[in-house]
């Protein structure tokens, strides 16, 4: 029924907006808003090019303004442009044998998909999952690339990933693994810190990093300054930053704290502005989930469940998230027993009425029935494409404000890109200026007082506690904090902006392809399309 429904929206040009001046979605993509279980790259290739029906004349106008094209030589570009744009650059598969420790051979399909590579080097993670395959590394790579525009990260986008379910295999096992995957994106060019740097997804953490970097600098990367970069999520003995292991779900956090605080935007949901007694669900507790879970908590949200594969926790009196993400470590990664919380069905959880829903398991979560049933005013995606798009019509319908993936989970790619520059400048954040800054500050103080004291006004002029705190606990961490707070937050403003000039209304995610595809396009403009 609800799929009958999306459909008669769709014909009407409801929701979904039709062209404006003529650009038609791509045939074999028409029927997806209207699909509940489409393939997971036509999916983002269709939020793509269902952003370009509502910006194209934008960009023609654009080009209109910046050259002295013919009209038809201009919409040759532009069609060319966003053709390139919408396509993915290059797929690499490959398998490779595995010795068991039994004795018995196996092997293991393993890609990477380079998306874009209209900045160098691409970006994205690697993720180790049993249901890994080309279409999926494909539309996370694709994701990247919308992700990285729309935040103003300088790369291209990329996502790899082995089919393997990692609980499966021994430690020595999952090392031999990583080390031939890496060995083979290194003989078929497919890593270094030019041209394609891997980072932790799903599965894989700062461990497999370690292992990477580690295969690279003793084969391809030998004689490599920059080697370190060739991939980032790293542990901080090995090249790492402070601050990446909890940054996609702190950029969720910092995503949400912007939104929450804007009048505008929560007028539009009728939702209070601010975190003052507000209420969350988490579906996916895993890295991202549950960082985020931690900072909510921070700021007073009370958090009622969370989702997890294995079990579904609820407490009407609120699930202390730190406390659960200690637990968790210390319990095989299993949430099972958390004491305080009633172990029940995903269904009595999901569903529950929340101010914020924060989705951070995997792709396609948020199907038009599960859409329907939802009772919360915000959702934060921390995961890749958990919404399908029959289900985000049904979202807008209902007055959802959804932050997207492309914004909501960017806190990741932006620390990783703040770790890549530390690799190749060689030398932590702030190593060499917060002791000049912090005495610069207190030289400053003192002048002042000096400077008083000369006019005859005698006053002790000394830091403020915060100011102090401040100064005694700057670190490479609050650096890349800020960093992450500066950049997300220009990243939510551009995307809103976007949204209100073309008048998207609740449609962030529009507002958000179009971000990005905007920054694309001059891209590819200056720097031209074939050789
Ligand atoms: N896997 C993360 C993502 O999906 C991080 C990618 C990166 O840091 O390159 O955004």
């Amino acid at each position: 029924m609800l799929l009958n429904a999306c459909k008669k929206a769709f014909r009407a040009g409801g929701v979904f907006r039709m062209s404006v001046r003529g650009y038609e979605i791509p045939e074999y993509l028409q029927s997806i808003p209207c699909d509940d279980n489409p393939s997971f790259y036509r999916m983002v290739e269709y939020f793509y090019h269902h952003a370009v029906t509502v910006c194209e004349p934008a960009l023609e106008d654009y080009l209109k303004r910046h050259t002295h094209l013919s009209d038809r030589k201009r919409k040759q570009r532009v069609a060319g442009i966003l053709r390139v744009m919408g396509s993915c650059n290059s797929t690499l598969q490959f398998e490779f044998p595995l010795q068991r420790k039994n004795g018995e051979y196996e092997v293991v399909r393993a890609y990477r998909s380079q998306h874009s590579v209209h900045r160098l080097p691409c970006k994205g993670g690697i993720r180790y999952a049993p249901g890994v395959d080309i279409e999926e590394v494909k539309a996370l790579a694709a994701l990247m690339t919308y992700k990285n525009a729309c935040s103003n990260i300088p790369f291209g986008g990329a996502k790899g990933g082995v089919a393997i379910d990692p609980k499966q295999y021994s430690v020595a096992e999952l090392q031999r693994i990583t080390r031939r995957y890496t060995l083979e994106l290194a003989k078929k060019n497919y890593i270094g810190a030019g041209i394609d740097v891997p980072a932790p997804d799903v599965n894989t953490s700062g461990r497999e990093m370690s292992w990477i970097v580690d295969t690279y600098i003793k084969t391809l990367g030998f004689n490599d300054l920059n080697a370190a970069a060739c991939v980032t999520g790293k542990p901080i003995n090995g090249g790492g930053v402070h601050g990446r292991v909890e940054a996609t779900g702190r950029g969720v956090f910092i995503a949400i704290d912007i939104f929450i605080h804007d009048p505008q935007w929560m007028k539009l949901i009728n939702l209070e502005p601010g975190f003052k007694n507000k209420t969350c669900v988490i579906e996916g507790f895993g890295n991202v989930g549950s960082y985020a879970g931690v900072y909510l908590q921070e700021r007073g949200v009370k958090i009622l469940g969370v989702v997890e594969y294995d079990c579904t926790l609820k407490n009407p009196d609120g699930i202390n998230a730190k406390d659960l993400l200690d637990y968790k470590a210390k319990n095989k990664g299993s949430v099972k027993g958390f004491p305080g919380a009633r172990e029940v069905g995903k269904d009595d959880v999901m569903y529950e009425q929340v101010d914020i829903l924060v989705v951070a398991a995997v792709e396609k979560t948020i199907t038009p029935a599960v859409a329907a049933k939802l009772n919360c005013k915000i959702i934060a995606e921390g995961a890749n494409g958990p919404t399908l798009p029959s289900a985000d019509v049904v979202l807008q319908q209902r007055g959802i404000l959804v932050l997207p993936d492309l914004l909501a989970n960017a806190g990741g790619v932006t620390v990783s890109y703040f770790e890549f520059l530390k690799n190749l400048n060689h030398v932590s954040f702030g190593k060499l200026n917060i002791k000049f800054w912090r005495d610069t500050n207190v030289a400053l103080l003192d002048s002042v007082e000096r400077s008083l004291k000369e006019a005859k006004i005698d006053a002790k002029i000394g830091p403020t506690p915060f100011f102090a705190d401040m100064m005694s606990e700057a670190s490479e961490l609050n650096i890349v904090t800020a960093g992450l707070e500066f950049s997300m937050g220009n990243a939510c403003r551009n995307v809103m902006r976007s949204a209100q000039t073309h008048s998207l209304g609740l449609d962030l995610r529009t507002a958000a392809y179009i971000t990005a595809i905007e920054k694309i396009f001059v891209t590819y403009d200056e720097h031209g399309l074939a050789l």
